[in-house]
């Protein structure tokens, strides 16, 4: 069968909608949207004006709000690092949460490296962030709070309202990761409080390498990079104008089409869910099912090797609890944080439907993992035969203690 692609918490594929939006840009309009004086540049700068314009309205915020980057990795590094430095007087205490990306935790353990105190606050066991505990971390010196949207491996979505209001209380800017919620869900960054916002066009149905953060106007931030002084001085470098104009009109379709396409992942996600529990028993899901992006699902299967389970699935693209190293795969530090125990991180799965998912592609997902899972957990399993130490012994799953939601 040809491979199935449900891993869309990774990267999305781009539409091609998009790709015929960008095409012009590699050819007969190549110019500088920096350049003041021809009409090469004023195509571009033309071009890149609507995209901003797009993006802006995609998080309903103003266009002259938005800076272009190479992605959320640099939004959240010019987000964390950028504050942190200019608001030098006022503290050095930066608040998030230990179930974040690897984009925000390791800047912060660069910014504590240099001198800063973070806060990694606890998520409880639904991998939501119990507002309470952000009102407790706050003091004075807190100058920034930053709490993703929507998470990429359980895809629970933070209550960024009511956190950004407690922030706002206490004197903080409240920044957040939306890297996965941009496009999925409605984000209003007047509406929800929100001081900063990073987003990515790749997981967005366009293409990578492109980015924006959304600095609300009177934030200070120092750049991460100096030039030529693109973007207001914000972020300096010539424009990937091409990638540009694709990142705004995949804000322009997922903005157009949202209520659709999130009704229709819902459908594909209860069909999944529904499926794999009328094929199997032994399976949690992680992670609220409500404060839920609609096209997240991440599963846990008892009593199976996660190894084995991943190996068994060449012919469908997900992402297991454990990321792959060069020579281990460590568990999840989000699945960690609910309480998840090592061996069922490991053999838990992260399903990410997309746009160009089907139903099909759904029940024959299913099906593989019924015929699959079955076979792991048989103690006759073929795969048992190669002595391995990971290899929990006959009857291991039915005492299998998974606590989460
Ligand atoms: C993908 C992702 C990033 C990184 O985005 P890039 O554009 O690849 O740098 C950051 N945060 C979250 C939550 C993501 O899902």
């Amino acid at each position: 069968m040809p491979p199935i692609y449900m891993d869309g918490h990774a990267t999305t594929r781009v539409d091609p909608r998009v790709v015929a939006a960008m095409v012009p840009f590699f050819g007969e309009h190549y110019g500088n949207a920096a350049s003041r004086h021809h009409q090469f540049g004023w195509a571009a700068r033309d071009a890149v004006t609507a995209a901003r314009s797009a993006v802006a309205a995609l998080i309903g915020a103003t266009a002259r709000d938005v800076v272009f980057t190479s992605g959320a990795t640099e939004s959240n590094n010019l987000a964390l690092k950028g504050v942190m430095d200019a608001s030098r007087e006022k503290g050095n205490h930066l608040v998030t949460v230990c179930t974040e990306h690897r984009a925000i935790l390791d800047p912060c353990t660069r910014l504590a490296q240099q001198g800063a105190t973070v806060s990694y606050l606890p998520v409880r066991e639904d991998g939501l962030l119990d507002p309470t505990t952000l009102t407790a971390a706050l003091r004075p010196g807190t100058v920034l709070v930053s709490v993703m949207s929507a998470n990429n491996e359980i895809g629970v979505l933070q209550p960024v309202a009511e956190l950004s209001q407690i922030a706002r209380a206490g004197d903080a800017l409240f920044h957040t990761d939306a890297a996965q919620a941009a496009g999925k869900v409605p984000i209003d960054v007047a509406r929800d409080g929100i001081d900063l916002l990073s987003l990515t066009a790749h997981k967005l149905y366009g293409p990578k390498g492109v980015g924006a953060l959304f600095v609300r106007r009177g934030v200070t931030l120092t750049p991460l990079l100096d030039g030529g002084g693109h973007e207001a001085g914000r972020r300096s470098g010539s424009l990937n104008v091409p990638a540009i104009v694709g990142f705004g009109r995949a804000a322009e379709l997922c903005q157009a089409e949202m209520a659709d396409e999130a009704a229709r992942m819902i459908r594909l996600r209860d069909r999944l869910w529904h499926g794999l529990q009328g094929a199997l028993t032994g399976i949690a899901v992680n992670g609220s099912m409500s404060a839920r992006l609609p096209h997240n699902l991440n599963v846990t299967f008892d009593g199976v090797n996660g190894e084995q389970l991943l190996l068994g699935l060449v012919d469908v693209a997900v992402s297991s609890g454990a990321a792959c190293t060069s020579t281990r795969r460590d568990p999840s530090h989000v699945l960690e944080a609910l309480g998840v125990s090592e061996r069922a991180s490991r053999a838990s799965l992260r399903f990410g439907l997309g746009r160009f998912n089907t139903d099909a592609e759904v029940d024959t997902v299913i099906e593989t993992l019924r015929s699959l899972v079955t076979r792991l957990r048989s103690p006759v399993s073929v795969f048992d035969i190669d002595e391995d130490d990971d290899e929990p012994p006959p009857g291991w799953g039915d005492d299998f203690d998974l606590e989460v939601n």
